[in-house]
């Protein structure tokens, strides 16, 4: 499956799924349970990411083999930092052999083990990594875009202009990382396409699964906590699991039909490999016919 082709030919937003590589023989079990979950959705994609220096190369294969084996629509992602060009070669292959057709292709961040050395023939950015893909092989290629700006750029500016190598080097889809204001995302959108970036931009949507998860990956993606979800998670701290996930749900949703009322080309649910919250969201916006 071509994820740019899927964008430019469905009638409907395009419903996509992330998930990460289970990390070992239970999280795998409840994996399988998440996807026997999700599955029914039909989603017209999943996604699988890729561990930081290489470190979920043979989890992330077998996910995403899991996840074809299933006969699921799925992008495999590809994060190169540090990565030799010879080993991201065997990653692609191995990806190839398996069926796959979309490689989501990031640049990924420094591993936090002490003794990693990047590879003297890494790619320094996504769009370098881009470029070598797109002259070895036949594959649809995703990146990433940040509407808030990603977190060590020197500006928006200057991540849009990055992000328009990335384009011109071969991506032919984006894929935001996630905010809580849909305005800043179409916002972006704007100074994408003044700069010339003309492929589909789709947005990217976090549920609140806990507070402290919520304001601990908020802080490492840079993505601001608005003011009336700051006010809201100071009252949750310590509520129930249930009414953090309700609060989570009722956000999430209010945010997808603002998105959805104004054409977004489709919505990227991160699900951190849970199911209730996506599944509550995607009944409810098909309950409400916005898909
Ligand atoms: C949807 C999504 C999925 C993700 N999945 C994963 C995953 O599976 N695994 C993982 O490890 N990480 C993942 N990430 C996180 C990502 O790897 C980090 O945000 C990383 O720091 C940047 O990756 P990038 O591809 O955006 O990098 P780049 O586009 O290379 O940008 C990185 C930084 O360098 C700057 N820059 C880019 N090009 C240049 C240039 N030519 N010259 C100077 N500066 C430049 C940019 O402005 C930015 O500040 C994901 C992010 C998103 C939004």
């Amino acid at each position: 499956m071509r994820v740019s082709k899927l964008y430019q030919d469905s009638q409907k937003p395009v419903i996509s799924f992330e998930f990460f590589p289970p990390r070992d023989e239970k999280a795998g079990q409840a994996f399988d349970k998440t996807i026997d979950a999700l599955k029914p959705l039909s989603p017209d994609f999943m996604t699988m990411t890729f561990g930081a220096g290489g470190s979920t190369k043979d989890g992330s294969y077998q996910a995403v083999k899991n996840l074809m084996g299933r006969e699921i629509p799925t992008v495999a992602y590809l994060a190169g930092f540090g990565l030799s060009p010879d080993y991201i070669t065997q990653v692609l292959d191995r990806y190839r052999e398996l069926g796959v057709e979309t490689i989501f292709t990031i640049r990924g961040d420094e591993p936090r083990e002490k003794d990693f050395q990047p590879h003297p023939d890494s790619f320094p950015y996504a769009c370098d990594l881009i470029k070598f893909i797109a002259s070895k092989y036949d594959f649809d290629l995703g990146c990433a875009g940040y509407p808030e700006g990603h977190i060590d750029a020197e500006s928006l500016d200057k991540d849009i202009e990055h992000l328009k190598r990335k384009v011109d080097n071969g991506a032919k889809y984006v894929v935001c990382q996630y905010c809580y204001d849909e305005d800043f995302f179409f916002a972006y959108v704007d100074k994408c396409r003044a700069a010339g970036i003309q492929v589909p931009i789709i947005p990217g949507i976090m549920p609140v699964y806990t507070v402290k998860l919520t304001r601990m990956l908020a802080k490492i993606c840079g993505t601001t906590i608005v003011n009336d979800m700051a006010a809201n998670l100071d009252k949750l701290e310590g509520a129930d699991a249930q009414a953090v996930l309700d609060y989570g749900v009722e956000f999430a949703l209010e945010q997808c039909r603002g998105l959805l009322k104004k054409g977004v080309p489709g919505l990227h649910i991160y699900t951190m490999n849970r199911a209730p919250s996506t599944t509550r969201i995607l009944t409810a916006l098909r309950d409400e016919n916005l898909l």
